[in-house]
């Protein structure tokens, strides 16, 4: 493919099937709907592309919603076999944070992919490591790992999720996990054009299958600071725009806020509505209506604040500028500042974050987050006691300094309390299942 031209696209039936006890059933039944393998090679070399976005090592961080489940991904390999494939590749680059005991390899272990590479005859690869090949879309040079554009058939296998900077991300954005970590990060550009580069992304590595995973689907997302619930739905399209554009009705978005979504239609010649479907319930039967925001009471307060009575402490609300490595400790500064400015307050320290925000010029203290914000304003005039957390991202404990050199009592302790009880709220009462996370027992 040549850098402008749009991807071939094979449009096909967009399959929405209630799982009901079988979930390799109802994976193959969805394959056969959309005939997803119509246009597979016999003894193609296939990549599938799961989301691996990351399952920290340190911390008990429920899976739901937040990455494929294993047991679909099982499913998916095993309708392949039977079709006919050769030789599977199952890979992705997911976060990296060394606080946090997070890389795709880390993941793919908690997940048991060695063992179902073993079962099947996989290829298990972390794209992170590359080899990487540039490609030029619409202008934006992105290097992309090798093994998605070698390959002879490229599976998206996403989650059913919101996303809380381009409000969904399912089949297309998914395959950003395929580019270099700084071609992740040149998406979230000073500028905040981060769903025009989504969907140029899109366009350069265009699925040539779309399965969306929803067993379970995750509101507030993208991450495991998320609200999970159990969905038990799969949406396929050979057209991976056509599943995505359902995905997004079930997921409750209006479909003209999804930009990504509209600039890839755009940019196809097509329509900005979601297509008919087939295979049981309507799109109108399972809608969700999932948040996907986190709220903010004015430009400076989290609604967060409120409930804690936290007083003195400034957060501009995350832009599109924020990148995924610098998203992931946004929580852990969320946390340590309201334990510290609930129980004292500091004063009014800001924390700005990204590549864009500015100095308010009232705050005792700026902590300039990250190389990128302290690139753009260290030095600013508005600012009277800049405290500078360096780092791509930074460590958690830099910014744990960061915070007590500000002035606020913030301790690292506190996050790592709360985090140890994030999977608490989910139970197998509620239909949380971790074995849907291990390759099936033989
Ligand atoms: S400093 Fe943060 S926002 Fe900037 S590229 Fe690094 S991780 Fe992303």
């Amino acid at each position: 493919m040549s850098p402008t031209d749009p991807p071939r696209v094979e449009r096909g039936p967009v399959a929405l099937v209630k799982i009901a006890d079988d979930i390799f059933s109802a994976v193959a039944r969805a394959l056969e709907l959309c005939e997803g393998f119509q246009h597979l090679p016999a003894g193609a070399r296939v990549l599938v592309k799961p989301n691996l976005v990351g399952l920290p090592t340190k911390m008990e961080t429920p899976p739901y919603g937040v990455v494929t489940s294993t047991l679909v991904l099982e499913g998916l390999i095993r309708a392949l076999k039977d079709a006919g494939a050769g030789q599977i590749t199952v890979g992705d680059g997911g976060l990296v944070n060394q606080d946090a005991g997070l890389a795709t390899d880390l993941t793919m272990d908690i997940l048991g992919y060695p063992a179902l590479a073993q079962r099947y005859d996989l290829t298990l690869a972390d794209l992170n490591q590359g080899p990487f090949r540039q490609v030029e879309t619409g202008g934006l040079k992105l290097k992309i790992a090798e093994p998605a554009l070698e390959q002879d058939f490229v599976i998206s296998l996403p989650t059913l999720k919101t996303h809380n900077q381009t409000r969904v991300s399912l089949s297309l954005k998914n395959m950003k996990g395929c580019l270099h970590v700084r071609s992740k990060a040149a998406c979230h550009d000073a500028e905040g054009r981060l769903s025009h580069h989504v969907a140029l992304q899109a366009l350069a590595l265009y699925p040539d299958l779309a399965l969306i995973d929803g067993l379970y689907s995750l509101a507030l997302g993208p991450a495991h600071t998320g609200r999970a619930q159990r969905s038990d739905l799969l949406i396929a399209a050979r057209d991976a725009l056509d599943a995505d554009l359902v995905g997004a009705a079930v997921l409750g978005a209006d479909l003209p806020e999804v930009e990504h979504l509209a600039e890839v239609a755009r940019a196809l010649g097509r329509e900005l509505t979601a297509p008919p479907t087939v295979g049981g319930p309507l799109v109108e039967d399972v809608r969700l209506d999932l948040d996907w925001d986190w709220p903010w009471l004015d430009p400076y307060t989290p609604a967060a604040f409120k409930k804690y009575n936290v007083k003195g402490f400034i957060l501009p609300k995350y832009d599109h500028t924020l990148c995924t490595g610098c998203s992931f400790i946004y929580n852990p500064l969320m946390i340590m500042g309201i334990a510290a400015c609930a129980a004292h307050d500091p004063g009014g320290v800001e924390v700005l974050t990204g590549k864009a925000m500015a100095p308010t010029g009232q705050a005792k203290a700026t902590v300039l987050l990250g190389n990128c914000m302290i690139k753009s304003r260290r030095g600013d005039q508005r600012i009277q006691q800049e405290v500078l957390v360096k780092g791509c991202p930074p460590r958690l404990k830099d910014l744990e300094q960061g915070l007590q050199k500000a002035g606020m009592k913030a301790d690292l302790n506190t996050y790592w309390s709360f985090a140890s009880k994030m999977g608490q709220h989910y139970s197998e009462d509620h239909g949380f299942r971790p074995s849907d996370f291990q390759p099936l027992e033989q």
